[in-house]
């Protein structure tokens, strides 16, 4: 997953980019970059770590110009090192291209070997770059027209942002996957992931992209184009609302804040217990268990505290102390604790690791019973569409039922929202057939809707909808 953020005409376009990407570093932390231009050529600065550590005052002033697009990166598609980092910048005869990506293409391999058969010489190991050769290739005069020849030979997730000497040309896919917003900061137009980049600068937000948009600004002002035809189903990424937008932004219409506490709410519906509180695990449970115990009439309190100072970059120490894990980042208020029936609210089980060490660290707080509730269903599938999740065997869901997860997170109970009660708490439409409309829950459902690429046993890719082991199986 990852964080675009890009100003077009205004003369502190890289102080803001540098901003917006802080207000962005919940979506990726591995990695990131701002490319300014400054009306003749791109200037870039990229490296690995969080925003804070790439950039100081005097990087951001090799970033001249009243144009600039940043990323946060989150390695979904290649490993995380520089070579991945982005804004891609490349120089061809056209002039200067800069790209940022947040999504996952499904069809990246297969168009890059077809690309490696003609001669292209890839430089990284993501699938963004197919998106830069592709431009390249194009015989369209105009770089509107390459972007969106290209574009239209990609398939799966993506919002991008492309920066030029003189214009930025923003993107959705057509399925409107990821999220990408549109706002204004005086003369200037801005985009970012969420909405909180926004407030963090005092830019107005104006609206979301449309699935299927293409935004383009430059010295003539901002133009939209719907250039892929007739819009196949908007699929939002359900888990956007769920984990991993911040709460404090809009996505897809809605307040991410509030959805998380009617998921909250749903969860006590159909899981309630009797219990003495409510305690989130911070930050992820936080509006959901207050939509429990609101639901509930359960008093909420901080049970868990979160260290804010541990990143992604911690490098472990050595074996003897490993298992100090989770309580790096969370430790347990025995004041809060102790004696009590205790409801925890997280927003998702991935492999259950971390479940297990916070049921485990509750009950030697004091508690006497410690009931789980996940304000999400089972995450039983990868996604394939720019959410880093392992691989389907990896995911505990995937072959353990909620009873068998129960016993080995150590926990009382265990109750997970059901997909109707988060499709409810999301909004989301129904078509004639009853079918529920507007988002991708394939994580918690399977159903892909858009056929991803894997390699089969003889290492060719093939294209499935349903995950590989489970067609095995
Ligand atoms: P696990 O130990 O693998 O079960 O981790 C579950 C925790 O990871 C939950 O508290 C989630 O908030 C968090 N989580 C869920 N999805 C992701 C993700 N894609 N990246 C990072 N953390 C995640």
């Amino acid at each position: 997953m990852c964080g675009l953020f890009g100003v077009y005409g205004h003369p502190e376009a890289a102080n803001l980019t540098y901003l917006g990407l802080h207000a962005l570093q919940h979506r990726g932390q591995e990695a990131a970059g701002i490319v300014s231009s400054n009306g003749r050529t791109l200037n870039v600065k990229r490296d690995t770590g969080l925003v804070a550590d790439v950039f100081d005052g005097a990087a951001l002033e090799k970033l001249p110009g009243k144009a600039a697009i940043g990323h946060t990166r989150y390695a979904t598609a290649g490993s995380s090192d520089l070579r991945n980092a982005q804004p891609l910048t490349i120089e061809y005869a056209h002039g200067h291209l800069a790209i940022a990506h947040n999504g996952n293409l499904v069809n990246a391999g297969t168009i890059k070997t077809r690309l490696e058969q003609s001669g292209s010489i890839f430089q990284s190991s993501a699938d963004t770059e197919v998106i830069v050769h592709l431009i390249a290739h194009a015989r369209e005069p105009d770089i509107v027209d390459r972007v969106v020849s290209a574009l239209k030979q990609v398939e799966g997730a993506y919002s991008l942002l492309f920066l030029t000497e003189n214009k930025l040309i923003a993107a959705r896919d057509p399925h409107g996957f990821r999220p990408l917003c549109l706002g204004r900061l005086k003369d200037a137009f801005v985009f970012a992931s969420e909405t909180c980049a926004f407030d963090l600068i005092e830019a107005e937000f104006i609206r979301e992209l449309e699935p299927g948009e293409v935004v383009v600004v430059d010295a003539a002002g901002k133009r939209s184009l719907h250039p892929f035809g007739k819009a196949p189903p908007e699929k939002f990424c359900v888990f956007e609302q769920v984990y991993f937008a911040r709460p404090d932004s809009r996505v897809n219409g809605q307040s991410v804040y509030r959805v998380r506490e009617r998921l909250g709410r749903r969860l006590a519906k159909e899981h309630p217990v009797d219990a003495d509180v409510v305690v989130p695990v911070p930050d992820s449970g936080i509006a959901a268990a207050i939509g429990y115990a609101r639901e509930s009439g359960i008093p909420y309190d901080m049970g868990l505290i979160r260290s804010h100072y541990v990143g992604r970059t911690f490098i472990e120490p050595q074996q003897s102390i490993r298992h100090f894990g989770v309580k790096l980042k969370l430790n347990a208020v025995r004041e809060v604790l102790d004696g009590k029936r205790v409801v925890v609210i997280d927003d998702s089980i991935v492999r259950g690791t971390t479940s297990r060490k916070i049921v485990k660290m509750i009950r030697a707080a004091g508690a006497r019973e410690v009931h789980l509730r996940i304000s999400s269903p089972p995450t039983t599938n990868p996604c394939y569409y720019g959410i880093d999740t392992p691989t389907r065997s990896e995911l505990i869901a995937s072959s353990h039922s909620p009873e068998e997860i129960a016993r080995y997170v150590t926990c009382d109970s265990l109750g997970y929202l059901s997909v109707e009660g988060l499709l409810d708490a999301v909004e989301a439409g129904r078509d004639e057939s009853g079918e529920r409309t507007g988002y991708c829950a394939a994580c918690f459902t399977g159903n892909y809707p858009v056929p991803f690429e894997t390699p089969d046993a003889a290492g060719k890719l093939i294209r499935l909808r349903r995950p590989q082991e489970e067609l095995e199986t």
